[in-house]
């Protein structure tokens, strides 16, 4: 086996599924909707097969479903966006992860992580031939935060990227206007690119905002926005994602892609255009919002009675909880106990750090509620087997 797949484990979530299916434990580890898309979804996919839409779409997208993401982006955005050459559409935002670091990593780059990161960000990066180098968000006064300082100093003449995951998984952090801000000047200082994960940004609650680096003062041409239809419409299988960045950018992405998926399932693309063109019109993401922010209280409230410390999410269908009141030696032994003695699955966020912060997750746990109400209610019943 090439050194470069050589990790011996399989990702945390498919090692977490595993475990709670063996011990017929509730799933709230791995994030995927256990309630059904919307019934106008998988209308459209379907028409998008009978309409005979089964052979390659054009590598960087089928033009519906470029100019449906235009359409819907262009209001958000402070610079235009052509469909034809500011977009390319990938598999789920994985792909556009990795595409994008075929494209821009060279030997020898280094590339400024967020801990905890999406667990594809350091393997893209290393398969590019780059270096991740970390920054740690810390829970202070009820915030995710970062030292300005410690971020400054990651920032050099071999930084090529710098990945924001805005909202943040696992953290349910909307980055602010401010730190925003502040990142966009190191990066123009230094000539560095944004990658920004949105993939949760229609997941916001409690009348908060998601703040767009694209819009920050010089970043339009600084910025790949990176997002995808699994969040949003509930369809985590179908693994449509889309990038918005400018034209130089996109292309070089699209000659990285060419090579990897080459191109996205044609009536799923289809069956998105649709989607996101209904979206607009029936309120669908507000609704999808209303929905998620009662689910997460749910979770929240049932959380606080087991006496775990919740840090509270702005965003995203996950939460953080610390379990320090129960005395386990870590996240993982936790975790285990979690699934095996009570029932529930969540996810050891130590694996989203490098080896030397790991320690720092190790009271942390996570937790997803893209869950029916009664999955939640019985995992919160399990839950107080807890004390
Ligand atoms: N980025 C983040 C932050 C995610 O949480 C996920 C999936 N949960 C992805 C990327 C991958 O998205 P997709 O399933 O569209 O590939
Ligand atoms: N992104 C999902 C999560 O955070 C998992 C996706 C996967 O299994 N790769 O839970």
């Amino acid at each position: 086996t090439a050194k470069r797949v050589s990790s011996p484990q399989k990702t945390i979530f498919a090692q977490m599924t595993a475990l709670a299916k063996e011990y017929n434990a509730i799933n709230l580890g791995q994030g995927f909707p256990n309630m059904p898309c919307a019934s106008f979804i998988k209308e459209f996919a379907q028409e998008g097969i009978h309409k005979n839409l089964n052979q390659y779409a054009p590598s960087s997208g089928l033009p519906l479903l470029t100019q449906a993401i235009a359409n819907l982006y262009s209001p958000q955005f402070s610079n235009p966006i052509d469909p034809a050459k500011n977009i390319t559409v990938t598999v789920g935002a994985t792909e556009a992860i990795f595409a994008t670091c075929q494209a821009f990593v060279e030997e020898g780059d280094e590339v400024i992580l967020f801990e905890p990161f999406y667990d594809s960000y350091p393997a893209s990066i290393k398969m590019a031939g780059g270096t991740p180098v970390y920054i740690p968000l810390t829970y202070e006064n009820d915030e995710w935060v970062f030292d300005r300082d410690e971020l400054e100093k990651l920032f050099n003449n071999n930084t090529k990227l710098i990945f924001i995951n805005t909202p943040h998984n696992p953290c349910g952090k909307i980055f602010t206007t401010e730190e925003l801000s502040f990142i966009a000047q190191l990066c123009l200082k230094y000539n560095v690119l944004a990658v920004c994960d949105e993939v949760y940004e229609y997941m916001i609650f409690d009348n908060n905002q998601h703040q767009r680096m694209a819009n920050m003062e010089g970043m339009a041409e600084h910025t790949i926005t990176i997002s995808s239809a699994g969040k949003t419409f509930g369809v985590t299988g179908w693994k449509i994602g889309w990038i918005i960045a400018n034209d130089k950018w996109i292309q070089a992405i699209c000659e990285a892609r060419q090579w990897i998926s080459f191109s996205v399932a044609t009536p799923l693309q289809y069956g998105i255009a649709k989607a996101i063109e209904k979206a607009q019109q029936n309120d669908f993401f507000t609704t999808m919002q209303q929905e998620y922010q009662q689910k997460r209280d749910l979770l929240i409230n049932c959380l606080q009675k087991s006496n775990l410390q919740v840090c509270k999410p702005n965003a995203t269908y996950f939460i953080m909880a610390d379990h320090s009141d129960y005395n386990f030696s870590d996240d993982v032994a936790f975790c285990e106990y979690l699934t095996k003695e009570v029932g529930v699955t969540a996810i050891p966020p130590s694996f989203f750090y490098s080896a030397s912060h790991r320690h720092l997750a190790k009271n942390y746990v996570r937790f997803c509620f893209c869950k029916d109400e009664e999955t939640l209610a019985n995992a919160g019943k399990k839950l107080e087997k807890l004390h």
